[in-house]
């Protein structure tokens, strides 16, 4: 008797209430989720023109941040200006910029809508219609894996993600931009992490940075003090920087490996083996798209049409 009257005094005080705020909370979501979409509907170009050219300008600024300090910098610390190590980690560094920016101007650029095909392949082939569907915004029946974008305010080829830092839907005509462009920014903060760390090392930078190695010994009187705790909380910054595009970058290649897309993450039924996967993202030249943003890599197919796995 007195468990039954523990367990509904439990159930009154503590799970009904709980139950109550959680869906107050939900409700709450969802309204909130509705504001934000009508909003976007309403001011969808100023909030396209801001949140692009707001990120487009970090991005930059950081690159260049980056470029700058690391080679006019951290460089003539570690290698001698006259030397050919000097002369080869300046090309290495110019070479990953040409390649940061060569492939998010491409990515830009691209035109991954429904609308780069042909007005021809706008239109199922027959037998093909029963895979298409209709876009109610758009009005018209689009191609499997092809899904409108709020933001471009268009059906999208195999439809990805919208990137707000490249300024466009990563889809079918541009994915292997924004990969070679992911693999590049994380090649450049990787290489900054290995000059930071060099140096941070020859100057034993870690040692006065870090009050827990300091054993028995008192660096405060260091004269670069402060420089040493700077140049060892740049590694960590880098660090941190180095991390976000390989994240993402090895996010993206798991989903290229299964023919999958951000949009659709768990859908597996184009799936036709790892190899014919790569070479619909990356074309007919593979990997070496990551080379340069002017390599030539035609895609095997237009974006229209789609092979499921069970049909292979
Ligand atoms: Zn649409
Ligand atoms: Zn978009």
């Amino acid at each position: 008797m007195f468990k039954m009257k523990f367990f509904l005094s439990f159930i009154f005080r503590f799970l009904l209430p709980l139950r109550a705020a959680c869906c107050w909370t939900r409700r709450k979501c969802f309204q909130a989720e509705a504001g934000i979409l009508q909003w976007l509907q309403r001011h969808r170009e100023k909030f396209v023109f801001y949140v692009h050219h707001i990120w487009a300008i970090f991005i930059l600024f950081l690159i260049g941040v980056i470029f700058v300090y690391e080679l006019w910098y951290v460089l003539p610390m570690l290698a001698d200006t006259q030397g050919i190590w000097h002369k080869l980690n300046w090309l290495l560094g110019i070479y990953i910029v040409f390649n940061i920016l060569g492939n998010w101007w491409l990515a830009f650029e691209s035109n991954t809508s429904v609308e780069s095909l042909s007005l021809k392949r706008q239109l199922p082939e027959p037998g093909e219609a029963h895979l298409w569907h209709y876009c109610p915004t758009c009005q018209k029946f689009v191609p499997p894996r092809s899904w409108h974008c709020r933001l471009c305010n268009t059906c999208i080829l195999k439809r990805d993600h919208h990137c707000i830092i490249t300024g466009n839907c990563i889809g079918h005509n541009n994915q292997r931009y924004f990969l070679a462009f992911l693999f590049h920014l994380t090649f450049g903060c990787g290489v900054a992490l290995v000059y930071n760390v060099m140096l941070s090392w020859k100057n034993n930078a870690f040692i006065v940075a870090e009050p827990i190695l300091v054993v028995g010994q008192d660096y405060s009187q260091d004269p670069d003090l402060n420089w040493k705790i700077l140049i060892a909380t740049l590694v960590k910054l880098n660090f941190f920087l180095f991390m976000v595009p390989l994240l993402m970058f090895v996010f993206q290649m798991v989903m290229v490996h299964r023919n999958s897309s951000c949009y659709m993450m768990l859908d597996r039924s184009y799936d036709v083996g790892w190899r014919r996967n790569f070479d619909i993202v990356l074309g007919k030249r593979r990997f070496w798209v990551f080379l340069s943003p002017t390599v030539a890599s035609p895609l095997p197919n237009d974006g229209a049409q789609w092979i499921q796995k069970q049909f292979v």
